[in-house]
């Protein structure tokens, strides 16, 4: 099949001709002529599969062939959990509609960038709007938007979302919605929960598969290493120097083991970043274009961070620590292999991790093949050292009278620390009671601020970086 044959327009043509591709992929072939006809769409699909043309293409469609009105009304809104996935959508939004005219406008909103901007492009109005809920919500309070005029809902990786706790989120959102639209959900995998939330949500939809549920991308080989206990750094050093990989993604369970492993990767000689949610989106974003560019070697992220991330042919995407849920091993692999490329899938696994191990296999119904590797003995490195933490730096000195902080009683009992406010995956989101499964209370650390839990109101950053303006 051809993307003539989908009854999309010229202009639209022009920039899929542009873009370099050829044919549409599975979902574009039953999205598209599904979203024109105005039908609700329950989509299983990973990232990879080309499902952000499969709505954003049919959207600009139905969009371009209205009149316009102003102020411009949102007439189309993308959700995603994620601030690098709504960036990317964006992207992918900008590239279709290029040659769109008179031409649509469209802006991306997320938490941990200064509001005022987006307050700003709003002004006068989009056509298009993708945004992560907590920003939207904000935008919203503060009267720079309405929703109530929304044709077209998506709700970009929803599992990821609900998994996220954004379920209050959204529930708010929804609200604000007309009753009368177009929803389509996409979702790279079907718990109980999400069915429930699209069967409230979704009207008559059309269900379309490309994947079968919960089975891992199609074209990407899987290997699982065994390691001795402490070896997995000398193991990840080894693989990567032996077999001159290029463009590694690397998962890590927590922020700072992400941070000791990047320096380790560094003093190796192989160029590597950190992505997680302690980095302003500033660095987030440079580390990315350094890693798409080939700069870096190796990308080494935290799981929600890594989420959005959008490389044509990521090539290798490694396990340094195996996902808490087993569902979450598909999404990681699905970075590699992605649109029709291969890809490799590597998973390190310690003795004690074997029993994970096994219920990544049960769930995607195989056996991942072992391979082996010999460490050089030269590379005397141990992960020990990437869970010490360093030093932590002195505590500030009491400060006098004066407006200034008072030096505690002698002999006053200290007050209990409180644990640290934490940042919705948006950066930008109020408390949610929702705790992403997998990681139930009291069995983890207090985060400090990082993209996966929620965090206070009063504690929103206002990082000092540009948004997107509207693309048109
Ligand atoms: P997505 O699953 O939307 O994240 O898309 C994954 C990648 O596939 C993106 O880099 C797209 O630019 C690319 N892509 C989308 N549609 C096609 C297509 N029909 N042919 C080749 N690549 C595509």
């Amino acid at each position: 099949m051809s993307f003539s044959a989908l009854n999309l327009d010229p202009k639209l043509l022009q920039a899929i001709t542009d873009a370099g591709y050829s044919t549409p992929t599975p979902i574009q072939q039953q999205a598209i002529p599904a979203v024109l006809s105005g039908r609700d769409l329950m989509a299983a699909a990973q990232t990879g599969t080309g499902k952000t043309a499969s709505f954003v293409l049919p959207i600009l469609q139905q969009l371009m062939s209205q009149p316009v009105a102003h102020p411009r009304p949102v007439r189309a809104l993308i959700l995603t959990p994620t601030r690098e996935l709504a960036a990317q959508v964006s992207e992918q939004v900008a590239k279709y509609s290029q040659h769109l005219q008179p031409k649509l406008k469209h802006l991306v909103v997320f938490g941990g960038v200064s509001i005022n901007p987006q307050m700003q492009a709003l002004r006068g109005g989009v056509d298009i709007l993708t945004a992560t809920p907590g920003r939207l919500l904000d935008l919203i309070g503060q009267n720079a938007l309405k929703i109530n005029q929304v044709q077209t809902l998506v709700l970009d990786e929803a599992d990821r979302m609900l998994d996220m706790g954004f379920i209050h989120d959204i529930k708010k959102i929804l609200a604000l919605l007309p009753k009368q639209r177009q929803n389509l959900l996409f979702s790279a995998t079907f718990s109980d929960d999400i069915k429930q939330f699209t069967n409230k949500l979704l009207h008559n939809p059309l269900s379309i598969s490309v994947a079968p549920q919960n089975s891992t991308a199609e074209k990407v080989e899987q290997q699982v290493y065994q390691v001795a206990k402490g070896q997995k750094s000398a193991t990840l050093i080894q693989l990567i120097a032996k077999n001159d990989w290029k463009q590694v993604l690397v998962f890590m369970a927590t922020k700072h083991e992400a941070n000791r492993l990047t320096d380790k990767l560094n003093e190796a000689g192989i160029s590597a970043a950190a992505i997680h949610g302690n980095k302003s989106q500033n660095a987030r974003t440079a580390a990315l274009a350094g890693f798409k560019s080939n700069e870096l070697r190796v990308l080494v992220a935290s799981d929600v961070a890594a989420r959005g991330i959008d490389i044509a042919q990521l090539p290798y995407v490694v396990n340094f620590t195996l996902p808490r849920s087993p569902a979450d091993y598909v999404h990681r692999i699905g970075r590699t292999g992605r649109a029709g490329m291969t890809g490799l899938a590597v998973s390190l696994v310690y003795p004690d991790e074997v029993s994970q191990l096994k219920q990544v296999e049960k769930l995607i119904g195989m056996k991942i093949p072992q391979g082996s590797i010999t460490i050089d003995p030269s590379l005397q490195l141990n992960d020990k050292e990437l869970t010490q933490r360093p030093p932590r730096p002195p505590r500030p000195q009491p400060k006098g009278p004066a407006g200034e902080r008072a030096a505690p009683r002698q002999g006053a009992p200290r007050p209990a620390r409180k644990p640290a406010a934490a940042t919705g995956a948006d950066g930008n989101t109020a408390p949610r009671p929702g705790a992403r499964p997998g990681q139930p209370q009291g069995q983890r650390k207090p985060q400090s601020a990082g993209q996966n839990s929620p965090r206070p109101q009063q504690n929103r950053p206002a990082a000092a970086r540009k948004p997107q303006g509207p693309s048109a």
